[in-house]
């Protein structure tokens, strides 16, 4: 089993500004394992938020060794490996998890929703994101994403309401909100959600930063809106506490280690009577992929990474007026374009 990796910078065709900051290109690494003429594709799109980078994605790949397993079907044991290497390091572990999943659905001729018993009819909707900029800009946006029933819209800056309202003004489209932690004081936040609730939003990600976990609590017990976590939630251990402070969580493959530990986690959260959504980073076609074979099992689903990119490296899933549309290719169903 060899694994090779190379770098691709993806081209937002906006600049993608949230509570945090603001992008133009988004480097990610394309990993290709190899083994018995078959190729698997995964991918690490680094967030610095959870300490990851570029660098350390290389670091990991050189500390991780394949060869001592005899065949990508082993799995469990590879993973298991693989997530004991070195802590953290979620988005790297992410490009190994999908690339043995891609590789054993070609194995076996089958795509991974198949494997996986789920009815590619049923995708989650898909919403699209507007990235918080000025009025002039997201009027425009909004009238471009015109074909997507449902929009996601960043806010936690000092224009939420100017953002919503921009956007109230040219559609009565579904909206979710997502504050990546931009609200720093609790009554602030509940004075917005209120104010969202009678904007007809469906639901609000991420309204406080994650180490603020008692203010969370306070918050979800008086919010009129479903309260889901993103920044809070990376991995399947934290999920249960985290029962005590929101409706929902926001799955990331690349905060959570790939598509095993996502199948772990959707199933945890509904043994909690939690609300399922999966997000993404900025990616290609590869990431987007993986997490639309899971998203028949979905509340809500928001990866249209590939959708806010002019450059996809390659060719998969499609995001059809938001509606996920899988193919019948084996395993991820990915092809890299020339
Ligand atoms: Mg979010």
């Amino acid at each position: 089993m060899k694994i090779s990796w190379k770098q691709y910078d993806l081209q937002l065709k906006h600049t993608f500004r949230i509570s945090r900051g603001a992008r133009n290109v988004v480097p990610v690494i394309i990993l290709t394992l190899e083994h018995d003429g078959i190729i698997g594709y995964g991918e690490a799109s680094p967030a610095k938020r959870y300490g990851e980078s570029l660098e350390t994605i290389d670091a990991f790949f050189r500390k991780t060794n394949l060869s001592q397993f005899d065949s990508p079907l082993q799995l469990e044991d590879i993973l298991t490996n693989v997530d004991s290497i070195e802590a953290g390091n979620t988005s790297a572990k992410c490009a190994v998890d999908l690339a043995l999943h891609d590789w054993i659905g070609k194995k076996l001729g089958v795509p991974l929703y198949q494997l996986w018993g789920l009815n590619p009819k049923k995708t989650a909707q898909c919403s699209f994101t507007i990235a918080i900029d000025t009025k002039e800009i997201v009027e425009q946006k909004v009238r471009e994403a015109a074909e997507y029933p449902i929009l996601k819209v960043k806010v936690g800056l000092d224009n939420d309401e100017e953002m919503i309202t921009t956007i109230r003004r040219v559609t009565d489209k579904v909206l979710y909100v997502d504050a990546n932690e931009g609200w720093k004081d609790k009554h602030l936040a509940l004075e917005r959600i209120k104010w969202l609730k009678d904007q007809n939003v469906e639901f609000v990600e991420q309204p406080m930063p994650a180490e603020q976990f008692d203010d969370l609590k306070w918050l979800r017990d008086k919010s009129d809106l479903p309260i889901i976590a993103d920044e809070s939630v990376l991995r399947l251990s934290e999920v249960p506490k985290l029962a005590e402070a929101f409706d929902g969580i926001n799955i990331k493959l690349m905060k959570c280690t790939g598509v095993r530990e996502a199948m772990r986690m959707i199933n945890t959260a509904r043994a909690l009577n939690m609300k399922v959504m999966m997000g993404c980073m900025i990616e290609s076609a590869v990431g987007i992929s993986a997490g639309a074979h899971l998203s028949p099992l979905l509340d809500y689903a928001d990866l249209d990474g590939n959708v806010l990119i002019s450059n996809d490296p390659f060719d998969g899933v499609r995001n059809i007026k938001g509606a996920l549309t899988l193919n019948d290719m084996p395993g991820l169903g990915v092809t890299l374009r020339q």
